[in-house]
């Protein structure tokens, strides 16, 4: 039977009532309330994951961010969840005692954030709202790709991340270019990826978010998860700091139907394998 919270979990939707930006959700890997960000409303993103849960396939309402509106919106969730009301609402009302905590606000959304064009600009104004509640404590959590760290937009937002106990978590989940193309599907290079995420890592401690699941009812084999922990290795090996890696599977309906969740022991062998090969820590994440 399943709980409450993980009912939450589960379904995840990225629209708030008439908000056009700014949506809460029950966070499994936040464990509380994670507020999202939409910066990409139009629904583009520069990869196309086969496990993407992103819905393509109804046509997207709004098609650019409206920088006052989308302040306006986390002005007003802010208050919304610190003073509690939102666990007067149905959505939120079973969410359990331990869970009642704003974690975080999370750049993500339906494609990939770091392709906003004013990125660094956007970063520095929720900054400042955040700020202005007095939530020092509350992460500013980017969900990346990690395809454009490169651009000095993106690295200037990244260092205004880090000033305001921003958290990036990006995405690594293969160890071969063949595994990162058959999952990714994008023009964006494997190594294009790996060096942004190394020079990422070598300014502050990342969180890699790794989805591993069955493609065609085959889990990635052993030997693409060793290549994974080879690249986490070199990471480290070029003065990378890793302070987690995430290890998760398929929790909601992925874009294609060749895509199954691992089962929960099969989850934690491949974390079990990476903290042997790698020294890191893990956390798990079931379907
Ligand atoms: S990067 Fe994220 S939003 Fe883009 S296709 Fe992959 S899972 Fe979907």
């Amino acid at each position: 039977m399943t709980t409450p919270a993980e009912q939450l979990y589960a379904s995840h939707p990225r629209s708030w009532r008439e908000n056009k930006f700014v949506y809460p959700v029950l966070s499994r890997r936040s464990r509380g309330i994670s507020l999202g960000i939409n910066l990409n409303p139009d629904k583009v993103c520069n990869f196309d994951c086969i496990y993407c849960q992103v819905d393509r396939t109804s046509s997207a309402e709004t098609r650019f961010v409206e920088i006052d509106r989308l302040l306006a919106e986390v002005d007003w969730m802010l208050r919304f969840v610190t003073s509690g009301d939102i666990y007067a609402d149905e959505t939120f009302q079973s969410v359990p005692a331990e869970l009642r905590r704003l974690n975080d606000i999370a750049f993500s959304g339906d494609g990939e954030p770091t392709t906003y064009r004013n990125f660094d600009e956007i970063i520095q104004a929720v900054a400042d709202v955040k700020r202005s509640y007095g939530l020092d404590g509350v992460k500013l959590v980017l969900i990346t790709n990690a395809s454009m760290f490169h651009r000095p937009a993106i690295e200037k937002g990244l260092r205004i991340l880090d000033a305001h106990n921003g958290e990036i978590w990006a995405k690594l989940e293969a160890g071969t270019d063949e595994y990162f193309q058959l999952i990714e599907r994008t023009k964006i290079r494997f190594r294009q990826v790996l060096d942004n995420i190394t020079a990422a890592a070598r300014i502050r401690p990342l969180v890699i978010q790794s989805l591993f699941m069955n493609v065609n009812g085959q889990p990635p084999s052993a030997a693409e998860i060793d290549a994974f922990c080879d690249r986490l290795n070199e990471i480290i090996g070029a003065g990378g700091r890793i302070k987690l890696v995430q290890i998760y599977t398929v929790a909601r309906q992925p874009a294609e139907s060749f895509v199954t969740p691992l089962k929960n022991q099969q989850v934690d062998a491949i974390a079990g394998n990476v903290s042997d090969r790698t020294g890191l820590n893990t956390d798990v994440y079931y379907g």
